[in-house]
């Protein structure tokens, strides 16, 4: 059993409130690696980055059992870079920059031993890389998860709805939910986005949790609730990182175990907050991540009587 994981692994200059950073490393691939290490022994990471990306960097993957076979280091070229602000409020975040560099002619080939994974984490990128990478499995994965994102919507949609149709679940947040549907209410923007393919949607909603729909049910996981958010990014990659992970380390992709993953994929996403980058997901144990699950338990559970 294994998880496939593409997406940007990436140099980020982020500004918050809280502080400013000059390019660390992210990228959305890095975030879901980390985040789903905690609960996946094997996972296959398939990307693109510049000679001057971090050798150190490659090796903090490797050391979370992340095989890099599939990660392309281009000679002579510059890694992805985004920059972006948040707003004082955090939930919302206006992108800077954003210089695509080596993902402009990114061409993702899949090591032989990857095409058979069973689950595959089709992170934010562009969306006709995301269809290339689903064109090689030469077995169809138990469970295809995509995430994306409004600068793709504005840009390629045509190719990202031709994505669309081939996977189980799709993870956007709620602006992403209104553009791609037209629908202001996220009921009806659920209603909408599930004819186009996936069979379940995840909404996030920053500091207000994530909705999860299929077409009859809908389930609700709060965010935790924290003193201080430091630096938001990545979050929504440490969610779908937690959410997969934990699918593919119980091996059941009903509706009912798909709650659970929502709970286990917040729970990530709640240290990612807590330092800048990928600080705090590169330092936290095992043990810190079982007890963040129980107050997440804790946070939800009463009594009827
Ligand atoms: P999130 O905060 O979970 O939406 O993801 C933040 C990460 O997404 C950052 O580390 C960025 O490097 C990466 N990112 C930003 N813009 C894009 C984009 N257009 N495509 C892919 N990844 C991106």
């Amino acid at each position: 059993m294994s998880l496939l994981v593409v997406g940007t692994v990436a140099f980020d200059a982020i500004e918050t409130p809280y502080g400013k950073t000059d390019k660390i490393v992210g990228g959305a691939a890095t975030y879901i690696c980390l985040s789903s290490s905690f609960f996946t022994k094997k996972i296959n990471l398939v990307s693109v980055v510049g000679e001057d990306f971090p050798e150190s960097a490659i090796e903090m993957l490797k050391e979370k059992r992340v095989d890099v076979e599939g990660l392309q280091i281009r000679k002579g070229e510059k890694t992805f870079f985004w920059s972006g602000r948040y707003h004082a409020n955090m939930n919302t975040r206006d992108t800077l920059e954003t210089q695509l560099n080596v993902l402009e002619n990114f061409n993702p080939i899949l090591p032989e031993e990857f095409k058979e994974s069973e689950f595959l984490m089709l992170g934010n990128l562009m969306p006709s890389v995301q269809k290339k990478v689903l064109n090689q499995m030469t077995k169809r994965p138990r469970l295809i998860v995509l995430d994306t994102m409004n600068f793709w919507m504005d840009l390629f949609m045509d190719d990202l709805k031709k994505a669309l149709i081939e996977v189980d679940v799709l993870t956007i947040n709620d602006e992403e939910a209104r553009q791609l549907s037209g629908e202001y209410s996220l009921v009806k923007a659920a209603k909408v986005i599930l004819k186009m393919g996936p069979k379940y949607l995840i909404i996030k909603k920053g500091e207000h949790g994530a909705l999860l729909f299929n077409e009859k049910e809908v389930f609700f996981a709060p965010a935790l609730p924290l003193e201080e958010v430091f630096d938001p990014t990545g979050a929504g990659d440490s969610f779908a990182g937690g959410f997969i992970g934990y699918l593919e380390k119980t091996k059941d992709i009903s509706f009912n175990n798909m709650k659970r993953a929502v709970v286990n994929g917040s729970a990530m996403a709640s240290f990612c907050v807590e330092k800048f980058g990928t600080q705090k997901l590169a330092e936290i144990a095992q043990e810190d991540v079982d007890l963040r699950i129980n107050e997440f338990v804790r946070l939800v559970e009463f009594d009827l009587k």
